[in-house]
């Protein structure tokens, strides 16, 4: 039987930083991920803009926001796209990537850390506390550990450990899936009369029967790299009845999605010059879930926190992105902190007092549902992540 220090399950933003700041601290790690590429729903569901990276008050121009891996990925990422600058949107700024080379990045930097193990392929499946520490079930075989970070996005390890460690929305209420997937060779990168122009096409071809309805909410945006496009589907998955741990749930989703990402491509090559020589769509391994199960823990982060940039005396990280609500397939609501400045997510928001040696972070932090609109996003990941990842080899911290 295996023993390490620390177990990170998952391994997206959030995870790829805990066991970095792990391995970097000389803890004994293994990083699992069930899928066959690291990097989470920012490579294998193609999600390819990081959000919550820079200080929200851009009157200055990109400030990183949190130090550490954070803005050491990031950093990479730009260099790695030949970018020289985040893109300002509005009152945020944002970084395109591309995904393949996010999943490439999170390997090379793993595989730079000697004391880091990285098992793709691996599906953690029960957790269960052990005389000196946890013991994980991983692929149905049995692994020790001292500590345990879980950044499965959907709460894998609370809800292995019963229900009054985890919370859920409502399925009316959750943010909605969507499906990603990119088209090579568009002949002019999109301005933003060519996405007008494009989407009252889409209108016009819903209206007619000749694009499914899902087709509606399709959001265009340029890769960083010529003749690459982003397209993503905001679904509405059922309403009430979307359940993002029900497989069957999820399967329907990533049809419904694929075969509109067909039909699209389709359309597009048919119906606009720029796609006129675009190659069959690139489809992601998985279809991208905004919002599942997250952990409760001793503390339940809010909205007003957020909103109010409430500062905290133990601080993990700060989140600057604003509450970006998505309850629906018509697109983001945003609501703006009320100053440019970023608000902290307490330590307390990692870990519950009742399971010492288990810590969360990412996507499934303990947050209510209009706090996770902001702290979801990858930038701010990253920072609960490295904050997780320090947590859980040095404990008392
Ligand atoms: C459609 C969509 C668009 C988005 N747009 C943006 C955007 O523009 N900018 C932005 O910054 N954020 C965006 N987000 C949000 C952001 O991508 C995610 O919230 C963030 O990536 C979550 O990171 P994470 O590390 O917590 O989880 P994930 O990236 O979901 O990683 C969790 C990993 O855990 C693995 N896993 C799950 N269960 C197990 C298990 N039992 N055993 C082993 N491994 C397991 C999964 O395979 C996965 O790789 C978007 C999300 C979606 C879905």
């Amino acid at each position: 039987m295996s023993r390490f220090d620390v177990i990170v399950a998952g391994g997206g933003s959030a995870g790829l930083a805990a066991a970095l700041s792990a391995a970097r601290e000389g803890a004994r790690t293994l990083l699992i991920e069930r899928q066959q590429a690291l990097g989470g729903v920012g490579a294998n569901a193609m999600v390819h803009t990081f959000c919550g990276l820079f200080h929200p008050d851009v009157s200055q121009g990109p400030q990183w926001l949190n130090p550490g891996i954070p803005t050491e990925i990031g950093q990479r990422l730009l260099q790695l796209t030949g970018q020289t600058s985040p893109d300002l949107m509005g009152r945020v700024y944002v970084l395109r990537h591309q995904p393949a080379l996010l999943a490439q990045l999170a390997s090379t930097l793993c595989a730079a850390e000697p004391s880091l193990t990285v098992q793709t392929g691996a599906e953690l499946t029960a957790v269960g506390p052990d005389a000196e520490g946890w013991q994980l079930t991983i692929n149905g075989l049995k692994v020790k550990t001292k500590a345990v970070v879980d950044t499965t996005g959907d709460a894998a390890a609370a809800r292995c450990l019963g229900d009054r460690h985890w919370q859920i929305a409502p399925g009316q209420r959750l943010y909605r899936p969507a499906y990603v997937f990119s088209l090579a060779g568009v002949r002019t990168a999109l301005d933003d009369s060519a996405r007008l122009q494009i989407a009252a096409l889409l209108v016009r071809a819903v209206k007619a029967g000749t694009l499914p309805g899902s087709a509606l909410g399709a959001a265009l945006r340029n890769s960083p790299f010529a003749g690459e496009v982003f397209i993503t589907l905001d679904l509405e998955a059922g309403g009430a009845a979307w359940d993002p741990l029900d497989p069957d749930k999820t399967r329907a989703l990533e049809i419904e999605g694929r075969e509109t990402a067909e039909a699209l491509w389709r359309f597009l090559r048919t119906h606009h010059e720029a796609f006129a020589a675009s190659q069959p769509p690139t489809l992601p391994v998985q279809a991208g879930i905004r919002e599942s199960a997250r952990w409760q823990g001793d503390y339940v982060l809010t909205a007003n926190d957020l909103i109010s940039c409430r500062r905290f005396e133990n601080e993990a990280a700060l989140a600057g992105w604003p509450l970006e609500i998505r309850e629906n397939a018509c697109g983001p609501k945003f609501r703006f902190f009320d100053h440019p400045e970023p608000a902290g997510i307490p330590m307390d928001c990692l870990r519950h007092s009742d399971l010492p040696g288990i810590f969360f972070a990412g996507r499934c932090v303990s947050c209510d549902h209009e706090a996770l609109a902001s702290v979801r996003v990858m930038g701010t990941c990253l920072a609960t992540g490295q904050a997780a990842g320090k947590l859980a080899t040095f404990p008392a911290s």
